[in-house]
């Protein structure tokens, strides 16, 4: 059996076995039931510890990540002495990952992954970024291939993956031996893909402060904030009346004043007309805009001014920013609506006329 001798005179070393002494004696490899300080601090990441053996003043570990297995032995709390058993940078890279990224003891494969230093963040108008928090977050088993190892460690964390320095300096027969032992342990690599999840706090002009909070999916670099009720991504976003932000708000032509999606108040359009009216400023309780409920009958001799013959009909309401007008000539409808935004005409159709006639009968 090969064997790493440790001591000669005192006939100590290494075997398949574990700690050996002479023939006989032999403090068998065995799952460690507590933590190695001393076998794992010069280690980045940290190392799992496959199997330890301690006979009288003598320790020994088997030591790994992922590929990368080292045998470390001390005698008598010194610094331990270590043996390379097999050598792989890349796994020491993913464990680096996984250790940042998924916990102790965990290899990580990525797929794709967004650095912080190329983040493009959302815009908010008018507004000042006062903080920004940048995190990595991850989505487990993702398709496509995996990248250079060392370049998605670099991409993570800064810190370099490192082990102590191990000669692979064993006899063959033993590294062999050894290697079959952890190869009995097998470890697990999970494929991840790594965006970012962006918190910031944003000051409106007025000194009020709002929270965002958005992905950036993995390898992509614009951040989106994804309008909830649309579904559609923003990266300019604005601020409503009630400081929530989105990424359209919706401006009420009465009192020129965003709503969005999240405001109790938000801005519809008028059950006759069409336009932007918001909560505050809806007049009726069918949702018709003040405009439309004060719609009244123009009178025989104005009405050459709408540019309506004799037989016609014509209805006029008007307030502060906001005109409508509707017409009737031979049974053919149209309203006509201005406001500060947009100046429109289109014809009604039955039922809209059919609940038109109620609503101006008295009128
Ligand atoms: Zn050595
Ligand atoms: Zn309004
Ligand atoms: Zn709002
Ligand atoms: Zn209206």
């Amino acid at each position: 059996m090969s064997r790493l001798i440790l001591d000669e005179t005192a006939e100590i070393g290494v075997d398949s076995r574990g700690l050996v002494r002479g023939e006989d004696t032999v403090a068998e490899w065995r799952d460690p039931d507590g933590p190695l300080p001393w076998a794992v601090e010069d280690w980045q990441p940290e190392p799992e510890i496959v199997a330890c053996a301690q006979l009288g003043e003598w320790a020994a570990v088997l030591a790994r990540v992922g590929r990368h297995a080292q045998l470390g032995v001390r005698r008598d709390g010194r610094r331990p002495d270590w043996h390379g058993l097999s050598k792989s940078p890349e796994d020491m890279n993913r464990g680096m990952v996984g250790a940042t990224l998924l916990g102790p003891l965990r290899l990580a494969e990525v797929t794709a992954v967004t650095r912080r230093e190329d983040l493009i963040g959302v815009q908010v108008q008018g507004a000042r970024r006062v903080q920004q928090i940048v995190v990595p977050r991850h989505v487990e088993n993702p398709p496509g291939d995996a990248l250079d190892p060392a370049l998605a460690r670099h991409a993570v964390t800064a810190i370099a993956a490192q082990a102590p320095g191990a000669p692979l300096d064993l006899p063959d027969e033993l590294t062999r031996d050894l290697q079959r032992l952890l190869h009995r342990k097998p470890f697990r690599t999970t494929w991840i893909a790594v965006g970012l999840r962006v918190a910031e706090t944003w000051e409106l002009p007025g000194g009020f402060q709002v929270p965002v909070v958005y992905d950036v999916e993995p390898g992509q670099v614009q951040g989106f904030v994804v309008d909830e009720a649309t579904g559609a991504p923003h990266s300019t976003l604005q601020a409503c009346r009630n400081h929530h932000l989105s990424g359209r708000p919706a401006w009420c032509s009465y009192c020129l004043s965003p709503t969005c999606g999240a405001c109790a108040e938000a801005v519809r359009p008028c059950r006759l007309c069409q336009g932007a009216v918001c909560g505050d400023c809806v007049a009726t309780a069918d949702g018709r805009c003040p405009a439309c409920a004060r719609l009244t009958r123009v009178g025989m001799l104005a009405r050459g001014r709408y540019g309506v013959s004799g037989g016609g009909s014509v209805w006029h309401g008007e307030v502060p920013n906001v005109q409508v007008t509707i017409r009737e000539q031979r049974n053919y409808w149209t309203l006509e609506r201005w406001d500060r935004y947009d100046r429109v005409t289109f014809p009604l159709d039955p039922p809209t006329i059919h609940a038109l006639r109620e609503w101006v009968k008295t009128s």
